[in-house]
Parts: structure tokens; C-alpha cells; sequence
């Protein structure tokens, strides 16, 4: 297996080492906001834009809550959520059940797999709670 290594740009290379620091998922405006602090500030519109070739280049992946938020994490970190919604409360499983899973091989024949996503949505224990009492 060849060793992919994307070329990317160095404000590129700064999102990516954000979210790696990061334990969490962090949003655009987290990032940009953290970039702020340091040296290597940029605009908002930059920050999405780079964001965007980085899922492009399979580096990072990106989870819509519903919100409307985005948030961003290295595909390398493979988590996946239970998300409300009704409260928007979102918490990660401890393990992925994709990894198990093998493609059937007619699907993956020509096609380099770069990062899977899943995410479940329903209703929590709270929101259940507050509705049926
Ligand atoms: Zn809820
Ligand atoms: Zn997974």
C-alpha cells in the first residue's frame, strides 16, 4: 500500500494541526477563532475554504448537527454520534461499528477508500423525559 501524502499548503497544514490538538470536533468559527490567537490568522471565508479542500483531499471530515453548525475532525479519528433531534445534543459511541463492516468488492473494485461517516439521529433520554410527562 503507497503512502499517501496529499500535497497541501501551509494554511492548510495549520487547520489540520488545530484539529489534531483538538480532542473535540471543532467548528470554523472555533478554528478561526483559534488561528486568531496565534500567528497565522486568517479570514473566515478562508478558513471554510481551506476546510473544504481538506475534506476534499480525504484529511478531515466534517458533521452537520442540526443546528445548522458544522464541525471538522482528522479522518484519522474515526468517531461516530447519537445525535437529538430535538435538544441538538450530541454524544460519541465508544466504538465504530463500520470497521467490522467490509464493502463487497464489486463496490470497492477502482475506488482508493479514503474515510467513511455515520451518524444516528433520534431523541434523548431528556427530550424523552420532558415529553411524555
Ligand atoms: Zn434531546
Ligand atoms: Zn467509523
Amino acid at each position: 500500500m503507497v503512502s499517501r501524502k496529499p500535497d497541501i499548503t501551509s494554511r492548510q497544514r495549520r487547520l489540520l494541526e488545530e484539529l489534531e490538538k483538538c480532542d473535540d470536533e471543532m467548528s470554523g468559527q472555533e478554528l478561526h477563532r483559534q488561528l486568531h490567537q496565534g500567528t497565522s490568522s486568517m479570514g473566515l471565508t478562508t478558513v471554510y475554504r481551506n476546510l473544504q479542500v481538506l475534506i476534499k483531499k480525504g484529511l478531515i471530515r466534517s458533521r452537520h448537527l442540526p443546528t445548522g453548525e458544522v464541525l471538522y475532525t482528522p479522518v484519522a479519528r474515526d468517531i461516530h454520534h447519537l445525535t437529538c433531534v430535538d435538544c441538538g445534543e450530541t454524544r460519541a459511541l465508544d466504538e465504530c461499528p463500520v470497521e467490522t463492516t467490509k464493502l463487497p468488492k464489486k463496490t470497492s473494485q477502482n475506488f482508493e477508500l479514503l474515510f467513511h461517516t455515520l451518524e444516528y439521529f433520534g431523541i434523548c433520554q431528556k427530550c424523552l423525559e420532558n415529553k411524555t410527562s
